[in-house]
């Protein structure tokens, strides 16, 4: 019989599970797997790798189709079209509970009128196959899942009871303690409010590496997806647009569609004319040269955009003519809100420690401009 992970000390675990980790081998691999509603396309022709011992944000916004993939992994839905597998077994038509993955839900999904312990127990004893019986594993196994996740004698409170950080934990627990090949994650800190998000962030971190398990954790918010993925994967219209490290994407995403899903670049769209964009919101230059007459699009990130007073702007200067609107307070940021004459509005990000905005007068027009080098230029219209 498989020893469980969760009786083993550290060093143990760490070899036990070395030996399964083959070298470049993907644990989850999805090729071309499609899922419609009626008419809605919620997953198109999707091709997604997982690698093993990794922690995998997938940032996308509301309606992108996040519920639907993990479903479609989890086997709560089969695609239309596409495999999925797992070490390189087919998942298609395996029910759940055989596929070895793990699933946090939303709202957590809770039994409100059992116990901690009996919410995680649950999943171990009444598993259809590897169900366990023997009432001291159970107890064993149970909890040392709950000492994984910080919940060390509370075994017995009602989850009415507890908070709702303890209450992601204990549904944490509840997936751990069938010792997944990978947990699946859906919108997990959503629920709780903003101290606790960040200490959690840590903490799912810190229990993926003891387990060194992979972890695919979605999400709506750019800040928590490049926080939390050593790898952030960027789902828009059902298809993974971009897939790199958080620094990369935030850095150099490779469309305008991942550019705009940051949350952190001006995306301006028009077409070439002799060098530079024509836009509505002015003429810009671009970091490279593009035939005349085709449509693309700059992006210019948020702190890289400089503002002088119109009347200081050096002959022969390209700049974007703009109205300071407002500004936002961040603590050690501040974020500047401008719009152009067109109705375009730009933002601007000055960190405190490289102060280099002049100060602003609500309602007073800008010149906005930025070194060419320092933007991206995407071909295409916008869509
Ligand atoms: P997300 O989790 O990113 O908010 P979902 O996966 O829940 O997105 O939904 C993706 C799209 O599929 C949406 O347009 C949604 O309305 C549609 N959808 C999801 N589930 C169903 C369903 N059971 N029946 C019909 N449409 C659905
Ligand atoms: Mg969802």
């Amino acid at each position: 019989m498989q020893k469980s992970l969760f009786v083993l000390p550290d060093s143990e675990i760490t070899v036990c599970m070395q030996k399964s980790i083959k070298e470049g081998v993907p644990v989850l691999t999805l090729n071309q797997v499609t899922r419609r509603y009626g008419h809605t396309t919620a997953i198109d022709a999707l091709d997604f790798v997982v690698p093993d011992d990794t922690y995998i944000s997938l940032l996308g916004a509301s309606g992108s189709g996040k519920t639907t993939l993990l479903r479609l992994i989890a086997g709560f839905e089969e695609p239309d079209a596409g495999t999925i597998l797992l070490d390189e077994h087919h998942l298609d038509g395996r029910p759940p509970h055989q596929r070895g993955i793990g699933f946090v839900f939303q709202n957590f999904a809770l039994f409100p009128h059992l116990t901690v312990e009996q919410n995680v127990a649950y999943g171990l004893k009444y598993r259809q196959t590897g169900a366990v019986s023997d009432p001291k594993e159970i107890r064993d196994r149970t909890a040392t899942a709950l000492s994984l996740v910080g919940l060390d004698g509370l075994g017995h409170r009602g989850v009415a009871e507890i908070s709702g950080g303890q209450r992601q934990r204990v549904a944490l627990a509840r997936t751990l303690v069938t010792e997944p090949r990978i947990v699946l994650l859906d919108e997990p800190l959503g629920a709780l409010d903003a101290n606790l998000r960040g200490r959690m962030c840590d903490e799912l971190r810190a229990i993926r590496e003891r387990l060194k398990v992979s972890f695919l954790h979605v999400t709506g918010s750019e800040t928590e997806a490049l926080t939390m993925g050593d790898k952030v994967a960027v789902l828009s219209q059902g298809k993974i647009i971009q897939s790199a490290s958080a620094r990369t994407l935030f850095e150099r995403p490779a469309n305008a569609a991942a550019a705009r899903h940051l949350n952190a670049w001006n995306l301006l769209s028009g077409k070439v004319e002799q060098d530079m964009l024509k836009t509505p919101a002015g003429t810009v230059p671009m970091p490279s040269a593009l035939r005349d007459g085709v449509s693309a699009q700059i992006a210019i990130r948020f702190d890289q955009i400089d503002v002088s007073p119109l009347s200081e702007v050096p002959a022969g200067q390209h700049h974007i003519s703009a109205r300071y609107l407002t500004g936002e307070f961040n603590g050690p940021t501040a974020l500047s809100f401008f719009r152009t004459a067109d109705g375009t509005l730009l933002q601007v990000v000055e960190h405190f420690s490289d102060a280099r905005l002049p100060s602003l007068i609500e309602g007073q027009t800008y010149a906005l401009h930025y070194e060419p080098n320092a933007a991206l230029v995407f071909e295409g219209a916008a869509q």
